[in-house]
């Protein structure tokens, strides 16, 4: 006899690694290149006066943050939800509407997270390929279903689907909640934020930890109707009121009340994308025209893990998936210029 067989074992995800030398040109986990906004850093001095409410519990309700995103986005409060990164306003998100018995719909090639929390909570779910150039089909997912998700634009492909496809998706499946996992958004894809008024079973997903530089401090936000946010929001309080500690309530305010600093950034991330795919083009590499901060990007010259080993050779790490369809690719996320020239001086070499 033992416990084991009492035991809830999963496979647990695997993020990007984070190593502990500060040598290398980190291009693995997509997190932004620039320091948050000089506002954060000012609100975390502010801290320092406030030291004694550390002693205190964060407001629950989040109250702070939520109404400078409400502000931030012109959207009620009433719509928005926040958490722990957008990783936890997805666990929370697939606690709360995924209850069915049917099939929960996902792309076969997207976010590693999604069937790991599905096998966490025991939701049944189906991963539909997506085309052979990587995007996603809107009539695949028209089909009887426990909920949809899906991350746009998506990763790792970096492939946006136009609003109106999206819409198709959200507009077939009224009976189920749809979630629109929009990290990557704010680098040149669509919002469908806007359709929240129109679609009751609408939720749209964002995070601080790559348009705002604030991968560290771990917050992340959700849109929906305000019945949706309350039915999430029993979830999180069902499960822990205080997610949001209070420095992270004071400098996710302070970032998102920032436009100048948070548009001005998500530029040069751009303006570094549009030049390193005319030098990747160059070097013979194919990849989806990406809409993110990342490029998802494949050598016929050789295979991705020999360039992906060369590249960690020469203290430049990038990310890639031992998976079926995917395993030659490398998903490179946009650093400074500096080091997306190092990057090409190494991939150069590397070819040749
Ligand atoms: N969704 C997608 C598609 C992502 O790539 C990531 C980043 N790993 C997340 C959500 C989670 O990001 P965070 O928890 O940092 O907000």
């Amino acid at each position: 006899m033992s416990y084991e067989a009492n035991v809830r074992k999963v496979v647990p995800y695997v993020p990007g690694e984070q190593p502990k030398v500060t040598n290398l040109i980190k291009l693995n986990t997509n997190e932004n290149p620039y320091p948050p906004s000089p506002l954060v850093l000012k609100a975390l001095k502010d801290m320092e006066e406030k030291i004694e409410r550390l002693k205190l519990y964060p407001d629950p309700t989040c109250e702070k943050l939520i109404d400078a995103i409400a502000k931030a986005y012109k959207v009620d409060k009433e719509k928005i939800f926040v958490g722990v990164g957008s990783d936890d306003v997805l666990a929370m998100a697939f606690l709360a509407f995924f209850n069915s018995d049917k099939q929960v719909l996902f792309p076969d090639i997207t976010y590693s997270f999604y069937d790991v929390w599905a096998d966490l909570y025991r939701i049944p779910y189906k991963q539909i390929p997506l085309k052979s150039d990587f995007t996603i089909e809107p009539s695949d997912y028209f089909i009887d279903n426990g909920g949809v998700v899906i991350a746009n634009p998506n990763a790792p492909t970096g492939e946006a689907l136009a609003l109106d496809k999206v819409e198709e998706i959200i507009k077939n499946n009224p009976d189920v909640v749809v979630i629109v996992d929009e990290a990557y958004v704010d680098f040149g894809g669509v919002s469908v934020l806007p359709l929240i008024e129109r679609y009751e079973n609408l939720l749209v997903v964002q995070t601080f930890s790559k348009s705002r530089s604030m991968a560290g401090m771990r917050i992340g936000y959700a849109f929906g109707n305000p019945k949706l946010i309350k039915y999430l929001s029993d979830v999180k309080f069902s499960f822990n009121s205080y997610t949001m500690n209070a420095t992270s309530l004071e400098l996710g305010a302070a970032a998102v009340s920032d436009k100048e600093y948070f548009d001005k950034t998500r530029n040069m991330v751009i303006k570094t994308r549009e030049w390193t795919k005319g030098e990747l083009k160059r070097l013979g590499f194919t990849f989806a025209d990406s809409k993110t901060n990342f490029i998802f990007a494949k050598s016929d010259k050789l295979p991705g893990k020999v360039i992906f080993d060369e590249l960690r050779a020469r203290n430049i790490i990038v990310r890639r998936w031992d998976k079926e369809r995917i395993n030659d690719y490398l998903r490179i996320s946009i650093g400074t210029d500096e080091e997306m020239q190092e990057l090409i001086k190494a991939l150069e070499e590397i070819l040749k």
